[in-house]
């Protein structure tokens, strides 16, 4: 790393010294993209990384509720409004027990290179709170979205700040979101995305994280001439991104054997095939089930308690779930079992040890910011449907996603062809590509709009 970037971890080290996710996705960043520091003293003039590591702006918030029994609860609110030099703040709402600043700051940070990325004109945000809707009645959920969005409408607008799902915000908690955010305001705008299709929701958008993985892993693939067909493989989560992405991976001929969530995995060697797929979004999205239900409903498959399922052979492995799901050492097995592709559906799932591994491997691996844009992409475009007053078709959206997707490859790929030294040969290095393609697109707006 060169002395500025050092010098500026450094900082930021000392400034968030508790806040863990926060410190590794800035140190995963800052030590990628030396070679566009060194090459350009304008961004060390500018003061570039001291500005970028630090949020625009953060609100924290009381949100008080009361259950079906009248009892009043008392959650704590965020929005992280992280950088806005290239647009509107753009990031997902969380709602889960461990939400708290440092993992909103570090989903908001990412989610500058992310948005950046995509080519649209996104800034980048992220908020949520630590309710967790599991086991809460929907007449709960609504009256914590409500007084959540009551204050939240305060700080977000259609060309200010717009929120999206992420954990536990599904398509029913943008429902209530959005009607309190028009109630209050008196105003139907395109305030939030991931909305339902009735009321000004994009087709392909709950499809789109996920599909969006997969069309950057086959990128990925075929800069090797290789393809998805016949490949076995891993996924974790059984939420929104898992369950489109084992979607596409059955359309294209690929073979999809675990799913997980928080208390465990089911293995099933004869594949997720589409029936199977449409009996697990219904447990999860309609009967709010837990996949261990999987194994006794599937004969031949298994299910394994508090485990992760990164020890099953796999030729690609999709993490989906969560932040840090993957060590080290779940990497280097992932590695010696044969695993010859990693893409990232969920937001930092492999730890810095298990990306080192993954690097020296030399295996393809497509780190999250770039092989998960394809969620907030199609957010962009349901943001430009919703300012045109006009809905997309189907087949539309899933090609501009198709074309975002293989720029956004296209984009990290030459980037690290061109910075990144250990970009050579058969290997191209994504998580230096990635993070300087889309570095260096805000950091230039940044020094054009001054120091603000
Ligand atoms: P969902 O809430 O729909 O699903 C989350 C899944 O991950 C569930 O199966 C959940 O299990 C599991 N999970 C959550 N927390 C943990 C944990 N601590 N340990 C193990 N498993 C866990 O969320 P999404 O599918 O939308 O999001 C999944 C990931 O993808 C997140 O990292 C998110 O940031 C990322 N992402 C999502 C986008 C989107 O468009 N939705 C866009 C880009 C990234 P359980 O039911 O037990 O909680």
């Amino acid at each position: 790393m060169s002395d500025y970037a050092t010098r500026v971890l450094d900082q930021v080290r000392a400034k968030n010294a508790n806040e863990p996710e926060f410190l590794q996705a800035v140190q995963e960043v800052i030590s990628t993209i030396t070679p566009v520091l060194t090459a350009n003293q304008k961004y060390e003039d500018n003061c570039i990384l001291e500005r970028i590591t630090e949020p625009e702006r953060t609100i924290i918030f009381r949100v008080p509720w009361t259950d079906d029994q009248g009892k009043i609860h008392v959650n704590r609110g965020f929005r992280v409004e992280f950088n806005s030099a290239i647009g509107p703040y753009k990031g997902g709402l969380r709602f889960h027990p461990s939400v708290n600043l440092g993992i909103l700051k570090f989903l908001g940070f990412e989610q500058i290179f992310k948005n950046s990325l995509t080519t649209l004109a996104m800034g980048g945000g992220k908020g949520g709170s630590d309710f967790d809707p599991k086991g809460k009645s929907d007449a709960e959920v609504m009256r914590f979205c409500q007084s959540f969005m009551t204050e939240l409408s305060r700080h977000i607008g259609p060309d200010t700040d717009v929120p999206a799902g992420d954990i536990g915000v599904g398509g029913r908690e943008i429902g209530y979101l959005f009607g309190q955010y028009k109630r209050l305001r008196n105003e139907f705008t395109g305030v939030l995305t991931g909305k339902a299709l009735n009321w000004g929701g994009s087709l392909i958008r709950p499809e789109a994280t996920g599909y969006g993985t997969v069309y950057f892993a086959q990128n990925m693939l075929a800069t090797k001439g290789d393809e998805l067909a016949g490949k076995v493989c891993v996924a974790s989560g059984s939420g929104n991104v898992a369950q489109y992405l084992v979607e596409k991976i059955n359309q294209l001929g690929g073979k999809c054997v675990t799913l997980s969530d928080s208390n465990g995995y089911i293995y099933d060697p004869e594949g997720i095939n589409e029936e199977k797929l449409a009996w697990v979004m219904d447990l999860k999205n309609n009967r709010r089930g837990r996949i261990k239900e999987y194994a006794a409903a599937f004969k031949g498959s298994q299910y394994f308690e508090g485990q992760r399922p990164w020890n099953v052979p796999c030729d690609c492995a999709f993490p989906c779930a969560t932040q840090n799901e993957i060590n080290g050492a779940e990497a280097a097995t992932l590695i010696k079992n044969g695993c010859k592709l990693v893409a990232e559906g969920a937001n930092m799932p492999t730890d810095l040890e298990g990306i080192n591994n993954y690097l020296e491997a030399k295996i393809l691996y497509g780190p999250a910011k770039a092989a998960n844009a394809g969620g907030v992409a199609t957010s962009g475009l349901e943001m430009a449907q919703n300012s045109q007053r006009l809905n997309w078709t189907r087949e539309e959206v899933d090609a501009k996603l198709f074309d975002i997707m293989k720029n956004i490859h296209d984009n990290a790929y030459q980037h690290a062809r061109e910075y990144s030294p250990d970009s050579q040969g058969d290997f191209t290095n994504y998580v230096a590509g990635a993070n300087i393609a889309g570095f260096v697109k805000v950091a230039d707006a940044m020094i054009d709009q001054g120091l603000v």
